[in-house]
């Protein structure tokens, strides 16, 4: 039996396609009501995260940020709580890599295994089976997850030990993030001096100056209007305030980064938190217009 925790926006996805090749799954969310398509496919539902570490073999979690897996694994009813010696926590969610090593060593302390495996790949690559899991943890552990990983990726980076998969997931983001702000920034500047906003978006992105990731949102910049949320914009900036957070500790020096992050900031303060990350350019073309 594997388990599931946290089924937004990627987390029904990635456990909607173990359901379909016919694995068991026991499923849990805060929130109830979102895991109703998985139960109607045949998912068991668990009423707390322990039940579903009691019930599973292996467990992945999909959640939002360092307290939201906080809550999950060590809460009353938490999943270290269910876990019975040997079991294997799989945590996919964006944090970074000291709170994953912590997580990785409350889990070890327990008799069980922990894995880092954060994905690359927003909600198209998440339906289709086709994240890049960016992996930390012990190398035989992580053997023993491949078959499920590759139902629901089509890429496996093994990193090394725990919390390289989500050092390298951050690093991944840091670049993912900072190019959207840039694309958005060009469009604004060609805009300002009179280019026509849909021919100049699609010449930036048949030079390779562009980055490739940047063509799936070419119909919600042309269009500006709904930005529907597939990588929601107040993710965008917890990832860049994580990153923030471990290059204080590092003493890496990212002053991109930094600009970057205050720009989704003031995205948030906008009302375009819960749209996608690409909004950042409503945010630019609004003040320009100013
Ligand atoms: P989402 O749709 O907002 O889902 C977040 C999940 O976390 C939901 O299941 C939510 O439960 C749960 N959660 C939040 N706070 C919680 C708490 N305090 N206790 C228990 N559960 C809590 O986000 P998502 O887009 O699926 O992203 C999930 C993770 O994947 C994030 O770390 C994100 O950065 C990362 N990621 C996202 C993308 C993307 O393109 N969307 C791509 C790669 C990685 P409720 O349903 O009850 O709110």
């Amino acid at each position: 039996m594997i388990g599931f925790i946290g089924l937004g926006i990627m987390g029904e996805n990635m456990a909607s396609n173990l359901l379909a090749v016919g694995e068991k799954l026991t499923v849990h969310n805060r929130t109830k009501s979102k895991a109703q398509p998985l139960l109607d496919k045949g998912a068991e539902w668990a009423s707390s995260p322990k039940e579903v570490a009691e019930k599973a073999d292996i467990v992945f979690t999909m959640l939002t940020n360092p307290g939201a897996v906080e809550s999950v694994a060590l809460g009353e009813d938490g999943l270290l709580k269910g876990l019975s010696e040997n079991k294997i926590w799989v945590d996919c969610s964006t944090v970074n890599p000291e709170f994953s090593k912590a997580m990785a060593n409350k889990t070890e302390a327990a008799g069980c295994r922990f894995i880092d495996a954060p994905v690359a790949g927003s909600k198209d690559p998440a339906e289709k089976g086709l994240l890049n899991f960016l992996v930390g943890g012990n190398e035989q552990d992580v053997k023993e997850v491949k078959s499920y990983l590759d139902i629901m990726g089509k890429s496996i980076q093994y990193m090394g030990s725990h919390g390289n998969g989500i050092a390298t997931k951050l690093a991944v983001n840091l670049s993912l993030v900072t190019s959207m702000a840039t694309f958005a920034e060009a469009v604004t500047f060609g805009e300002s001096l009179g280019l026509d906003r849909k021919q100049l978006i699609d010449v930036l992105l048949t030079l390779p100056v562009t980055a490739p990731v940047l063509k799936g949102k070419r119909e919600m910049m042309i269009e500006n209007s709904t930005f529907e949320a597939q990588f929601p914009l107040e993710h965008a900036h917890k990832d860049l305030q994580q990153i923030a957070e471990t290059a204080y500790k590092t003493g890496a020096p990212l002053p991109v980064t930094h600009g970057a992050k205050e720009l989704y900031a003031f995205a948030k303060q906008n009302g375009l938190s819960k749209k996608d990350f690409a909004a950042v350019y409503q945010l630019l073309a609004s003040e320009g217009a100013d």
